[in-house]
């Protein structure tokens, strides 16, 4: 196994294509944000059209080769990036914190998660197996799962190290090449990432991580003849654009495109449990996260109970920048707090009672108080739009079956939980609702490497993580096998 090498201090954060760190074929570069203060963070080299056709043209040369090698060996790659990423922890969190304004110990966690994505994978590589199907005696036939070939992964902001982790170990544990945008907001832990995954081994071409602006380097890349599968993570208007632009040239698409997630608090539900749990759903991340716990679906009898619970949690939150560690950090961008306090406002004129925060911070950073809503109705825009801020939406239910229309009357079904201590009750919930995810007294699985993740509805379609991620970035080719018996020879 190669150490890990120090990249000599640059002055620009570099595209990395083809094994190397290189500048834009134009020069351009762009500004990367700390949003806990507003200040520049970096400069990065802006990805053009003319570099993603280069990273996507070092992909299709060096795919064969790395499909072609043993799995075992491709998943060695992954399982050392894993280690590679757990000895530059320190330096990954504190990065990551800085980039996203998300708090130390979340970023920490983010770090982890992604060596466990390669480590999971990195595992699996020599276990794709294909079936054996049965015909009759003298036919036989079997699958081989295949990659894909070259794979485009367009990510946001929110957790660069998650999602990176997640979409390229499971294609490269398939043996696709890859070519990852990063957001313009927070792409600088991936250059790391490409940079441990280099020294791991993954040879010049097998990885290309390609910083720039959407409308450019993103589009360039969801819009290419030369990308066989596109794996996007991202909001709705840009999921549009990005599916359509791959229609073009028929190609397939796995999307992830957030949620308005409910927890179901049923009467008998411990909310000395729930409540924590829920107040980190809502916060975590400052609510910009796909998977955010955004609705509140409380069982009349608790209610009162619940929210003064609950108003208590959230009033004694720590608001304040990511590497000071705190609760809550600040959200991305000024146009995302405008957002937010946007929605904010949306939620006082369309007649919810604001029980908790509603404002937004003084200085530099871009912070908001979490807040939360009561006596919210399904037909309030607060109780259907990703708000993607920490601003919590109560609806009051009286029983299992409103519990149920309430959690699926929005368009979409990433992820549900339910608050109870009844298996019957949870077990029907989950059966019935219309949500990628189901969780039962939690909120979510310490990361949820192994478990498929996607949505239902317009939260999008297809798998990541977990094995179901694996189908996603192979395609299946069955071989049948006649042979003839020895009356027949
Ligand atoms: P986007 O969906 O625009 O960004 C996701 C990625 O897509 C980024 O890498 C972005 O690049 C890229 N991109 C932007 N435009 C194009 C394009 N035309 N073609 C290809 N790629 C493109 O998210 P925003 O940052 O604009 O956030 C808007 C809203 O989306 C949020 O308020 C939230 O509701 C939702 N969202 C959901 C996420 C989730 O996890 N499901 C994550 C982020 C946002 P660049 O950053 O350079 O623009």
């Amino acid at each position: 196994m190669s150490s890990i090498t120090a990249e000599p201090a640059q002055a620009v954060r570099e595209l990395f294509i083809d094994g190397e760190f290189v500048a834009a074929d134009t020069g351009e570069t762009f500004i990367d944000v700390d949003p806990s203060t507003g200040q520049a963070l970096a400069e990065v080299s802006a990805a053009q059209p003319s570099d993603i056709a280069r990273a996507l043209r070092a992909a299709r040369s060096a795919q064969p080769a790395w499909a072609a090698r043993p799995p075992r060996e491709r998943g060695q790659v992954l399982l050392r990036t894993a280690e590679g990423i757990r000895a530059l922890a320190e330096e990954l969190a504190e990065t990551e914190s800085a980039d996203t304004g998300k708090p130390l110990a979340q970023a920490k966690a983010d770090v982890a998660i992604a060596a466990d994505y390669f480590e999971f994978y990195g595992g699996y590589a020599d276990k794709i197996y294909g079936d054996t199907i049965p015909l009759d005696g003298n036919n036989f036939a079997f699958t081989f799962r295949e990659p894909v070939g070259v794979t485009g992964h367009i990510i946001p902001w929110n957790y660069p190290m998650q999602i990176s982790g997640r979409t390229l170990g499971a294609s490269l544990a398939a043996g696709n090449a890859c070519v990852l945008k990063p957001a313009e907001e927070a792409p600088l832990t991936t250059l790391t990432l490409a940079r441990i995954l280099r020294d791991a081994g993954a040879p010049p071409g097998v990885v290309n991580v390609v910083p720039g602006l959407g409308a450019s380097a993103g589009a360039a890349l969801a819009s290419s003849d030369e990308v066989d599968h596109i794996s996007f993570t991202g909001g709705i208007e840009t999921g549009r654009k990005v599916m359509a632009a791959a229609a073009e040239n028929l190609k397939p698409l796995t999307m992830e495109l957030g949620g308005k997630s409910p927890s179901i608090v049923l009467d008998d539900a411990d909310l000395a449990r729930a409540v924590p749990v829920i107040t980190k759903a809502l916060v975590q991340n400052c609510g910009q996260t796909c998977s955010a716990g955004s609705r509140l679906i409380v069982q009349r009898s608790r209610h009162e109970e619940m929210l003064e619970r609950l108003t208590e949690s959230v009033g004694a939150l720590r608001v304040g920048p990511g590497l000071e560690d705190p609760d809550m950090g600040p959200l991305i961008t000024p146009p995302q707090r405008e957002r937010v306090m946007g929605y904010i406002e949306v939620g006082k004129e369309e007649g919810a009672d604001l029980v908790a925060g509603g404002g937004s911070l003084d200085g530099s950073g871009n912070f908001v108080e979490p807040t939360v809503f009561d006596g919210v109705t399904t037909d309030m825009r607060l109780a259907n739009e990703e708000v993607f801020g920490p601003v919590l939406a109560v609806l009051t239910v009286d029983d299992d079956a409103e519990a149920l229309r309430v959690a699926d009357s929005t368009d979409f079904g990433l992820i549900s939980a339910v608050w109870t201590r009844d298996v019957d009750r949870a077990m029907w919930l989950a059966r019935h609702l219309q949500s990628g995810q189901v969780y039962i007294n939690s909120y979510g699985a310490g990361g949820g490497v192994p478990l498929p993740f996607g949505g239902y509805k317009r939260s999008g379609f297809g798998r990541e993580k977990g094995l179901e991620a694996i189908n996603e970035f192979t395609q299946v080719k069955t071989v049948a096998l006649s042979v003839t018996t020895p009356d027949e020879r």
